[in-house]
């Protein structure tokens, strides 16, 4: 009897050759092994493993084989079919033209402006601001109910966060800068917290990015630059980009998101780069 020295052999098809052996209880096939020098021939007796059979029955045995003191290990080709289909993602940029400019072009909210400028005018803690606090507060729960009724097919929504960050940071201030210039801190939080109370009960992914020089970075080509920013019009020092500064500072958050650890199983969502 031939004893096996304990090193792992690879053998075959034109060693090789398994034969399948039914009405047996004590194995389930024989590994027939010729040629193995002198004339040599070797039947293994083997008892399939259940690993063996699930894949047996997913995929293709393959012809060769690892022959070990223990055990014989076979290979199998299985075809995973169709790849998983990454969900829906858009991002959203929050501004005082547009409450919310969404990636792929829309916008949503253009009379913000007037509203929080009416708040700024009023004095401080008076009727007329509450007044003019509450009727933003209105709008933005209309337009929370417009974005979510346009994007229908959508499973993830991707803001750009202003929670969880440490009051000193950079990137605090350099969010707080961007907000005083557009809605106010508290609209900002006030709109967050809609969107995401909408998203839960739509079933809707809600995710947010740190910002990172949004309304600067050209989407097309990286180049940032806080000049390539004017006001509401972008325009890439570099490539010569342009496009709405929304618009470009969703793209941004998005492709943030999509790049990042979390975003890998999403796809942007119907986005025509052309209408940008
Ligand atoms: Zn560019």
């Amino acid at each position: 009897m031939p004893v096996h020295a304990g090193k792992r052999m690879y053998v075959s098809s034109t060693i090789a050759d398994l034969q399948e052996k039914e009405n047996t209880q004590e194995f389930d096939a024989w590994l027939h092994l010729a040629s193995m020098g002198d004339d040599i021939i070797l039947d293994l007796p083997i008892k399939f493993h259940k690993h063996y059979n699930k894949l047996a029955a997913k995929g293709q045995r393959l012809n060769s084989y690892i022959i070990t003191n223990k055990y014989v290990q076979f290979a199998f080709e299985v075809d995973p079919g169709e790849p998983l289909k990454g969900t829906k993602a858009i991002g959203i940029d929050t501004g005082i033209n547009a409450l919310a400019s969404v990636n792929t072009g829309q916008q949503f909210g253009l009379d913000t402006k007037g509203m929080v400028e009416r708040i700024k005018r009023c004095k401080h803690g008076s009727n007329g601001q509450k007044q003019a606090r509450r009727a933003l507060k209105q709008r933005m729960d209309e337009v929370v109910k417009e974005v979510l009724c346009h994007i229908k097919d959508v499973d993830c929504i991707v803001v750009e966060a202003l929670k969880n960050l440490n009051y000193k940071s950079k990137l605090k201030r350099r969010l707080s800068r961007n907000i005083r210039r557009s809605i106010g801190t508290w609209a900002y939080r006030y709109w967050l917290r809609r969107l995401e109370q909408a998203c839960e009960m739509n079933r809707v992914h809600f995710k947010s990015v740190a910002p990172a020089y949004t309304s600067q970075r050209c989407p097309s080509c990286g180049y940032i630059d806080r000049r390539n920013r004017n006001g509401p019009v972008f325009l890439c020092l570099r490539c010569g980009h342009a496009g709405n500064a929304d618009v470009v500072g969703s793209r941004n958050i998005l492709e943030r998101f999509l790049t990042g650890p979390y975003g890998a199983r999403y796809q942007p969502w119907d986005v025509e780069l052309s209408s940008v």
